[in-house]
């Protein structure tokens, strides 16, 4: 049985009666529930099983409300929001006394943004609180960009994905902290660095999981495909090397090299680093699909956007 349905009215429902929705953003899916609401939060977390170390990003109607989230605004911080929001970049700045540790991992600070989708604002702006939205998958896997992807994950456990269409651009925000008024990346996202660079001056990356090639054991698994995934440099090296095996594989652009393999999806014919974005989760629920043998995915160029899906791919082959 399906759980997708369009109808607002119905989600703001029970999202009043302290359940969760999916709701679509322009990100990914996020599982949505009152950030006031004890009940609604520990379900967010139980029901994707996260451990409740792992804070969530409180989504806002407007900028106006950013008074009743957080107890400070850096200069830059307000610079970024006037810039970015509603959008795909998330602030984590000081919290404000009411909102509930359950949120913020015990942490004194809270992260906060604005989501560019429709939808998820037409419903945020009917609502009288906030929604918590941690992406609508069951941790570490690969995060849902169609209501019907978070269908087959929950259909058991929620009442309601509310139907947005596919995500447009389809990975996770960019989360920017404060460090004495200065900004800081924590996590790479759909936000290019050089877009938050162009309003602030030159960032701090300090994305405490970031990867160098000889300590894969400090690889965050995240956004993973149950299938072994590789993520490589040199395609038809790694073809050669894993000859006799089923293969998937995923790149940005059409390869150079004849690839036999059993099942081949190729991100942007035209080079599109947004366009590629879009379709990388939805192209990792596919490949899982196929009983593949391993998955080797191509590195992207290193700038924009390619930063940041290069991240989200390099934590999707670390192994469980
Ligand atoms: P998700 O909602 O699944 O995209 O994940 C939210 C992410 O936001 C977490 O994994 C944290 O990395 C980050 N985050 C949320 N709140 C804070 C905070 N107060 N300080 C630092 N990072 C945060
Ligand atoms: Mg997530």
């Amino acid at each position: 049985m399906s759980i997708i349905s369009k109808d607002i009215s119905k989600a703001i429902e029970l999202l009043e009666a302290e359940e969760l929705v999916a709701i679509p953003t322009e990100t990914v899916y996020g599982l949505a529930g009152n950030i006031y609401s004890e009940k609604a939060i520990k379900l967010i977390f139980e029901t994707k099983k996260r451990p409740f170390f792992n804070p969530l990003i409180v989504h806002i109607a407007s900028i106006d409300l950013l008074p009743t989230i957080v107890s400070h605004v850096p200069l830059k911080a307000k610079l970024l929001a006037e810039a970015f929001w509603p959008g795909p970049l998330t602030l984590v700045l000081p919290k404000n006394q009411h909102i509930p540790d359950l949120i913020t991992a015990g942490k004194n600070t809270v992260a906060v943004r604005i989501p560019n989708h429709p939808t998820a604002l037409e419903l945020l702006k009917r609502l009288e609180f906030p929604l918590a939205a941690p992406s609508a998958n069951p941790f570490g896997s690969i995060s849902p960009t169609t209501a019907q992807h978070v269908n087959d994950y929950f259909e058991n456990d929620i009442t309601m994905v509310l139907d947005g269409g596919s995500c447009q651009r389809g990975i996770e925000s960019t989360i920017i902290g404060f460090n004495n008024e200065e900004p800081i990346i924590y996590r790479l996202g759909s936000t290019p660095i050089e877009a938050i660079e162009a309003v602030v001056g030159t960032i701090e990356i300090k994305n405490k999981k970031q990867i160098t090639p000889d300590a894969p054991g400090m690889l965050d698994r995240h956004y993973a495909p149950k299938t072994q995934t590789i993520l490589v440099e040199n395609l038809s090296e790694a073809l050669q090397i894993h000859q006799g095996k089923q293969i998937g594989i995923l790149t940005f652009k059409t390869p150079k090299t004849n690839t036999n393999v059993a099942f081949q999806i190729v991100l942007s014919e035209t080079q599109n680093l947004q366009e590629a974005a879009s379709k990388l989760y939805d192209a990792l629920h596919q490949l899982d699909k196929q009983e593949l043998d391993l998955i080797i995915a191509e590195r992207f160029p290193d700038f924009g956007l390619g930063k940041s899906i290069n991240d989200r791919l390099q934590r999707a082959t670390v192994q469980a």
